[in-house]
């Protein structure tokens, strides 16, 4: 067993399309979420910081191909590990990810704070002995840890320092900027034997939910409608703004809650996060759980009524108006989000 100390990443792959997915067969995955390369990026920076080496695993899927998107530059190793199953389980990635933990003798294993990496996550760090912290927004090594969180829905933020290593860390996204730029990272395959009766899960099938094609985060412009849009029937005039621009449309949670449009719409604290290049908020007051989950993006421009609202903290532009004038100016701009 190689005890070098090592830093060992696990992935997400992306969404799939809806034309991949017909009801009740296994979807093939897409392709690399954003948030595994930002993974690259938090994981080089903390491997040259604890003078270790990057190794990436990627488990289940088209394993080969994925090694190869994510074969970035800082990457020293990528492991493939082939399962018979496509798509997500708890077990497998359990039993890969602790196996391969304990043979390349992992100090830091990192993952993504996403609703799969926080399913494994605590049952690696169970099974490899290993102290677990969650949500990172910001890793520092000097020896030990000291790792930054959000708590109190954002309003606050905390330093924990963590000596009691080794370590398994999830980390939040749109915190690192994802890496770039061709690598010459080793791909090899590992293997692990996985008695049949120790999968205790299995899915039996997929069901399209209304939406369901749409993956908002991987959108580049995102135009999100708030509780300022007052009714049902106003939403016709964002879908044709989203038409005339090009622009995906996305939600804050009462318009979800209300139940004029699908969940997978909402951008949200602990659901989808959201990266684009512009974010146009129209009619959202900037809450702590909503600005969450879409801080990240490049350029934000909020349309309120209200000149104190909350998003125009964070806003590059902000246009204090009633939307409903605002909705039909910017549609003369058409296609070019830039220009608006
Ligand atoms: C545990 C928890 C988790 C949560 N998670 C999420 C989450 O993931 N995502 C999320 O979005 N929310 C979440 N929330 C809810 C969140 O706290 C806010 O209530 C919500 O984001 C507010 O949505 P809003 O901005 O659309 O509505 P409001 O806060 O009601 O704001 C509406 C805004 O529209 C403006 N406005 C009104 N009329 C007009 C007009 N004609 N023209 C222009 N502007 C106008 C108002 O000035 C106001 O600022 C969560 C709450 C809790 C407690």
């Amino acid at each position: 067993m190689n005890r070098q100390q090592n830093l060992l990443l696990s992935f997400v792959r992306g969404g799939w399309s809806a034309n991949d997915c017909p009801s009740r067969r296994r979807p093939p995955p897409r392709r690399v979420a954003r948030l595994s390369f930002e993974l690259l990026t938090a994981g080089r920076e903390l491997a040259d910081a604890a003078g270790t080496d990057l190794h990436a695993v990627v488990i289940s899927g088209d394993t080969e191909a994925f090694a190869e998107e994510l074969n970035l530059e800082g990457v020293d190793r990528i492991h493939a590990v082939p399962t018979e199953v496509g798509e997500f389980n708890h077990d497998i990635y359990t039993r890969s990810l602790t196996a391969l933990t304990d043979e390349i003798g992992a100090e830091f294993v990192v993952v993504p704070n996403s609703v799969n990496g926080l399913d494994y996550a605590p049952a690696v760090a169970m099974r490899t002995g290993r102290t677990y912290v969650s949500d990172a927004i910001d890793i520092a090594h000097d020896g030990g840890l000291e790792i930054s969180r959000e708590m109190c829905g954002s309003k606050v933020e905390t330093t924990v320092d963590v000596d009691d290593g080794p370590f398994v860390i999830s980390i939040r996204s749109s915190e690192w900027p994802p890496a770039e730029g061709r690598g010459d990272a080793d791909l090899s395959t590992f293997d692990v034997d996985i008695d049949a009766d120790a999968v205790r899960s299995r899915v039996k099938g997929f069901e399209e939910i209304g939406g369901g094609d749409i993956d908002i985060g991987e959108a580049d412009f995102l135009v999100s409608i708030g509780r300022g849009i007052e009714e049902e029937e106003n939403l016709k005039l964002v879908e044709e703004l989203a038409d005339v621009t090009g622009a995906t449309l996305s939600f804050s949670r009462p318009i979800v809650d209300n139940g004029w449009l699908p969940k997978n719409r909402q951008v949200s604290q602990s659901g989808k996060q959201v990266t684009p290049n512009v974010y146009l908020a129209i009619g959202i007051s900037g809450a702590v759980q909503h600005v969450a989950g879409m801080k990240g993006a490049d350029t934000i421009i909020a349309v309120n009524t209200d000149p104190d609202a909350p998003i125009f903290d964070i806003a590059d532009y902000g246009v204090v108006g009633d939307l409903f004038d605002i909705l039909l100016v910017i549609e003369e701009f058409g296609d070019d989000p830039a220009s608006i």
